[in-house]
């Protein structure tokens, strides 16, 4: 199946139970607008590449579109359509005003030399300037994609509109406006999201250990996290493979480890696993931290967590949703546990509005806050509706799109 088809499933779900009104749900299905370029590129050895690029805008019912920028050779426009449509629920979810997007480039980066990334960094956002600013549609890092990516964007942007508009990309570096706090954002969302999770399963987090599959941005700051709060991250993975050690992981040394050698693996003190084991694993709480599609009808029967924490999006199919409904797991859905991010991207963005910072410490505290409101929110219309957490996401999210397009006149 399609994967923008599969991403409507729970919320199909979401809009039976609720009774949503099928105007709504119409305008819902769609994204208001998707664009597709062709950046050509001079590389190094002098012949020219043509890279094709897509910006997808989902929806501005909210506010601007929000949402990242992803450099990896699967990117499709199928792919970027689905995840601007879980950006627009995860905003919703989240409580903010804004909308969903995303973009992407079918390119393996690693490919590249610094000065060809560069190019075709510009590139692209030449192509798609005429869609996004500060108040329409506003941009960030996703998979590949980071604070050196979003500075080059934010140069050439500001050199084809003439004006200083930091606001209008997040993720920045911080002498570039970025937010502090920002870095750890996403993984510090999912860590709050599991604390919450095994809050209403009456569990002691210092009893609790936790897998966490991906040792990117959001997995590393996932595990270091974990690690803070006494959780015993006792197995992480990365595309080469996986490490497990029952007695925990200290996961700032493995990110030394990482920035030393490329990889997890290897790890002193660590025994090499592969990442099906990884998945299987019986941890308290398994984070899906790497990419979509990681949890299927496959391997979601040796799942032994009980709690599925998704930091990456869309990493369970609908099929392995059903299996951990029987099994009694709890998944905290990607549209809730990792909305800390665009949270914090949001806050960088009203601190370029206003050219006035905040502390890490006030950063912190009202992610913390808003990350908690949203779990008790998509909690409480679980128990409501008598859904699983992802259901019932899509039922906060489909219910804060619903009124506006109404009043707006849209429905
Ligand atoms: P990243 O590129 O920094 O890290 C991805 C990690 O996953 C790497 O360690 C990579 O080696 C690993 N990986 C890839 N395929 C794997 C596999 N099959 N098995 C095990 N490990 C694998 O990316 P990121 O920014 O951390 O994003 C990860 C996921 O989180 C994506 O789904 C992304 O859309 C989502 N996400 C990211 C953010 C953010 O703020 N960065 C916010 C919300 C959601």
């Amino acid at each position: 199946m399609n994967i923008f088809e599969m991403a409507k499933i729970p919320m199909n779900k979401a809009i039976e139970v609720m009774h949503l009104d099928p105007n709504a749900a119409a305008i819902i299905a769609s994204p208001e607008r998707t664009l597709e370029v062709s950046v050509p590129v001079k590389m190094d050895d002098g012949t020219v590449k043509v890279f094709t690029g897509y910006r997808s805008q989902h929806s501005t019912v909210l506010g601007p579109a929000k949402g990242g920028i992803r450099y990896h050779q699967n990117v499709s426009m199928d792919e970027v359509k689905t995840l601007a449509f879980w950006m627009t629920c995860k905003c919703a979810v989240a409580g903010l005003p804004y909308g969903g997007g995303k973009g992407g480039i079918i390119v393996d980066p690693a490919k590249l030399s610094k000065r060809e990334l560069e190019a075709l960094t510009r590139g692209y956002t030449d192509k798609i300037a005429p869609i996004i600013g500060e108040k329409r549609d506003i941009p960030a890092p996703d998979m590949n994609t980071n604070a050196q990516i979003m500075g080059w964007i934010l140069d050439e942007y500001s050199k084809l509109t003439g004006q200083y508009e930091p606001g209008f990309i997040t993720g920045k570096a911080i002498c570039m406006g970025g937010s502090l706090g920002r870095t750890a954002a996403t993984g510090r969302g999912v860590v709050v999201a599991a604390l919450e999770a095994m809050k209403v399963k009456n569990i002691d987090p210092h009893t609790a250990t936790a897998a966490v599959q991906g040792f990117g941005n959001v997995g590393s700051w996932t595990g270091k996290l974990f690690c803070d709060e006494g959780v015993k991250v006792v197995a992480v993975s990365d595309v080469y493979g996986a490490i497990y050690n029952p007695e925990g992981l200290d996961c700032y040394a493995v990110g030394d480890f990482v920035a030393e050698t490329g990889s997890v693996v290897g790890f002193p003190g660590s025994q090499k696993i592969s990442n099906a084991e990884l998945l299987a694993l019986d941890v308290t709480v398994l984070a899906p931290c790497a990419m979509e599609l990681q949890l299927t009808k496959d391997n979601a029967d040796a799942v032994r967590a009980k709690i599925v924490c998704e930091g990456a999006n869309g990493p369970t199919t609908p099929d392995a949703d059903e299996v951990f409904d029987k099994k009694g797991i709890m998944v905290v859905p990607d549209i809730l546990a990792n909305g800390g991010g665009v949270t914090v991207s949001y806050f960088e963005w009203v601190q370029n509005l206003y050219r006035y910072f905040w502390s890490e410490e006030e950063v912190i505290e009202k992610q913390n806050a808003m990350m908690r409101k949203a779990f008790k929110n998509v909690y409480n219309k679980a128990e409501e509706f008598g859904v699983n957490m992802r259901v019932a996401a899509y039922i906060v999210a489909m219910n804060s799109l619903a009124e506006p397009m109404r009043i707006r006149g849209m429905i």
